[in-house]
Order: C-alpha cells, then structure tokens, then sequence
C-alpha cells in the first residue's frame, strides 16, 4: 500500500506527503523504541513520509522519543520530512511560582530552540520549522535574521507558520527572501474559522497549502454530546454510505480535504488501522452538496 503523494506546499517550497503524521501525542501511545520505529516505517510504506513536531510536545519529550527510535535505523532519516516548530515556552507551575508560559520569538530563542530540536531528534537538518504560535510581541525582523542564520547554516530548509492570522503571515514574509511554505491551521467540521476570516483566502491566493491540524477535533467529534457534535455524527454517518467510505473519519478527512486551498492532512493517532483509514479518504470523492451538508450539520442553520 503506497498511494500518499508527495505534494508542492508553496512555490520554491518543499514537498510533503498528502497526509502528514502528527507526532504531538507520541508520549501517551506506549510504544518502546521498537514499536516507535516500526509505526514510522508503516506509515512511510504507505507513502505519509513527513512528521509533524513541535519542541513544546512534551517539554521536548515527543521529540526525544522520536529520536531514539529513529537512531535504530538512521537511514530512515533520508526518507521522511521532519517539521518542527519553536516559540511557546512552557513554565511548569510550582506553588508560589510567579512565572507563566509565554511565547518568545526573539532571535536568541529561535536559535536556541532549533539547535534543542536538532539535538533531541538526533538529526543535522530540519525540513521545515514553524513559529507555532503569533507571539504579541514578535520583531519580524528578528525571526528573519534567525531563520537566515539557520538557512545558512544548513539547519532548517524551509521555514512557515502555525496558527497565524492572514496580517501576521504577510507582516512576516514581508521581511524574509524565501516564501513561507505552510500556516500550520486547526480545519475540522467542529472548527472552522480559518475558512471564514481570510486565512484560508490568503493562503489560495499565494498558492500556499495549509497543514491541517486536528482534523477530527482531537477526537472530539466521536466523544463530545453537544448538539452540535450529535448533528455532526448523524450527517457524517449517512455521508459513509453515499460516498463509499467506511468510517466517519474517512468522511472527516475527506470533508477537510476538499477544500480548494489544498490542506495537507495531519494525522494524530497512534494506531496503524486509524492511519490506513485516514489513507483511504484519499480516494474518496465528496461532492459540494455534500461539503454544505456537514457545514449545515455544524452551524446548526442552513447558508444564508
Ligand atoms: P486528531 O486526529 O484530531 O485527534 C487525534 C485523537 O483522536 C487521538 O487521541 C485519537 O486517539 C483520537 N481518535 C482518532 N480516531 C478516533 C476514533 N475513531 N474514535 C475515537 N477517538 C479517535 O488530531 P490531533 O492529535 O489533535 O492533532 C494532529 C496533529 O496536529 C498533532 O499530532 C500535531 O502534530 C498537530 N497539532 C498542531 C497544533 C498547532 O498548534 N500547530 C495543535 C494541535 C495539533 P488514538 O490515538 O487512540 O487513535
């Protein structure tokens, strides 16, 4: 089974595969090294050769489990896309702790962040890195001094952005050489504000895909009992049938591909079954009738 391709996320930006792994949530799956390695190598065979980190996942813990696993066989390195992301510096609270977690894009933690990233994962070069959060007081000159250090230095590749408002990103690409080649966006029938306030606009304009995150509302689209969550259950369990899938979250993925900023999907779970279901909305087609209806399911009201 190899049916993920690899797609352009930007012009001059580097290609990612269709479905992307998200590895924020690899701390709780239980897995020993082995079994760490051998999910990355299921999913590569299946095409979804680029992960998604962050340094903020698990105080760096993700990353260092990711690591571990990937010093069992370094070769894999040569065959996936690493995506991290810097900016958010987590304070665990004591009591009597007067510090609070804040973001910190200034050109010294950038550089810092990354080198932590590098180390922790064990590899000489990331892919992609992300700012992970709009920091209020980002300098957008400083993060483009950082990331042309860490271009010339061969740290980072490309760089992009999550989370970013549609101002935010061209406030800072107006100060970089190379385009950004992702906004790192949460897009899920449950949310979906970045398809109504430009971000999603913006980002079809520039020709730049979008990295899907949360794509089944962190689960909550199964589990949750508001009305909102119980209309959407019931459209996407009859949508199953009509388009030919065998899953509510295949319909998800679908829905979320479907749109024409082309959004790279970023898969959250852990279990390899999970992950060939989220492959096999790839070949399902959804038409608009069917888009609006699970939009109509979510809003509650039918378009105005
Ligand atoms: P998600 O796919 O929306 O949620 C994954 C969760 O849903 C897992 O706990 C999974 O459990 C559960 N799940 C999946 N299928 C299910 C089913 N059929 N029934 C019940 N539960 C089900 O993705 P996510 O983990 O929230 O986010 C994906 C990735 O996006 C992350 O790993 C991270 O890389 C990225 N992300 C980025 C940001 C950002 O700010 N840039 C924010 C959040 C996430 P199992 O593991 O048991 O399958």
């Amino acid at each position: 089974m190899n049916c993920v391709e690899k797609v352009l996320m930007a012009p001059q930006g580097p290609a990612f595969s269709q479905l992307v792994q998200g590895y924020w949530r690899l701390g709780a799956w239980d897995m020993n090294a082995q079994a760490r390695l051998s999910f990355l190598k299921a999913h590569v065979e299946m095409g979804i050769t680029t992960v998604d980190h962050a340094a903020i996942y698990d105080a760096g813990g993700c990353e260092s489990l990711f690591g571990e696993a990937l010093k069992l066989d370094p070769a894999m390195r040569d065959q996936i896309e690493i995506v991290s992301k810097f900016g958010i510096n987590g304070i665990a609270q004591t009591p009597g702790e007067q510090r609070v977690s804040h973001y910190d894009s200034s050109k010294q933690a950038i550089l810092e962040s990354t080198d932590n990233s590098l180390r922790r994962l064990g590899v000489q070069q990331l892919d992609t890195l992300l700012v992970h959060r709009p920091d209020f007081l980002m300098d957008a000159d400083q993060v483009a001094e950082a990331f042309s250090e860490l271009k010339q230095s061969g740290k980072v590749k490309h760089f992009g952005v999550s989370n970013f408002t549609a101002a935010q990103f061209d406030l800072l690409q107006s100060r970089l050489d190379a385009p950004l080649v992702t906004n790192q966006v949460e897009i899920n029938p449950m949310h979906f504000a970045v398809l109504e306030n430009g971000v999603c606009d913006q980002l079809q304009q520039y020709r730049v895909r979008p990295m899907a995150w949360s794509c089944l509302a962190g689960g909550g689209i199964f589990s949750e009992q508001t009305e909102q969550a119980r209309r959407l259950r019931g459209t996407l369990t009859e949508l199953i049938d009509e388009l030919g899938a065998t899953s509510i979250e295949q319909v998800i993925f679908a829905w979320v591909l479907k749109h024409p900023c082309n959004p790279v999907g970023i898969i959250g779970s852990g279990k390899i079954d999970r992950v060939k279901e989220a492959v096999g909305a790839l070949a399902l087609q959804m038409n608009t009738e069917q888009w609006y209806r699970v939009w109509v399911a979510s809003k509650g009201f039918a378009v105005p």
